[in-house]
């Protein structure tokens, strides 16, 4: 059975007191066991989230890292010191960081390979703009930014690895892929990491839509056969918001 997945991104939102406010909400809600929650507070509120959710059935992951072990490298995060405030998932190559930050396949194949190695959990980003899914190219898109970035990784390490679908033109914009559009797209990918690994590989793979997911919206998308979860940015940041979204898998 493949996991069941609701990621939040809170992305650069909320301080300290309003993460706290957040957090707190959270932990008054009743989470269903069979859905994995995450929350991905900005680098300086991990570590009290982490203390805040101590015991706490969700569990607080990174928005990003650097892929060297440490170094001059002014302003960046390495893997060992997530690990040391206890997080050990991060999301890699999320559309905003390969728009505004230039982060290339290259790169984030590099923090693909940092993230395994330390034992971290991936969440990794691929997604169309709007221009590649209006000239018929967003299947191709998906599958080269997917070949690029993971398509190295060893097949057992694929058990580290979600995958979250996440159209660029549907983030932040109140624009969501069609449950159809969504579908389509995840079955593309698993059948395209199916081809490359192994049916197991496929099969076991989660992966999440990302794009404007509502609490009106979760139900119809969640509800199909391959979408196995979601990426919420916005709607993350209130916690009635994300709950219903959680709630939608039932
Ligand atoms: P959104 O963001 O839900 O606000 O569209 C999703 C994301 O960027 O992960």
């Amino acid at each position: 059975m493949r996991q069941k997945i609701v990621a939040g991104n809170w992305k650069m939102n909320n301080d300290l007191s309003a993460t706290q406010d957040l957090l707190k909400d959270l932990k008054q809600q009743v989470f269903p066991e069979e859905v994995i929650v995450m929350v991905a507070p900005s680098f300086t509120n991990l570590y009290p989230a982490f203390e805040t959710l101590r015991e706490h059935p969700v569990e607080v992951i990174a928005q990003n890292m650097h892929q060297s072990k440490n170094g001059a490298f002014t302003g960046e995060v390495s893997a060992s010191m997530l690990q040391s405030v206890g997080v050990n998932t991060v999301i890699i190559g999320h559309s905003e960081r390969r728009a505004y930050f230039q982060e290339s396949d290259a790169q984030l194949a590099e923090k693909v390979n940092t993230a395994l190695e330390n034992d971290m959990k991936v969440i990794f980003c691929v997604g169309e703009e709007l221009a590649d899914r209006n000239h018929g190219d967003h299947f191709e898109v998906i599958k080269a930014q997917l070949e690029r970035g993971l398509f190295h990784i060893a097949e057992k390490s694929w058990k580290q690895i979600v995958v979250a679908y996440e159209p660029v033109w549907a983030i932040g914009t109140g624009e969501t892929a069609s449950p159809q559009q969504a579908q389509e797209m995840h079955a593309v990918i698993r059948e395209t990491i199916t081809e490359q690994y192994s049916k197991a590989v496929g099969q076991n793979l989660s992966i999440l839509y990302g794009g404007s997911v509502k609490p009106t919206n979760a139900a119809e998308i969640f509800g199909k056969e391959d979408v196995d979860g979601g990426l919420i940015g916005g709607a993350s940041l209130k916690a009635s918001d994300f709950m219903a979204i959680v709630n939608a898998f039932s």
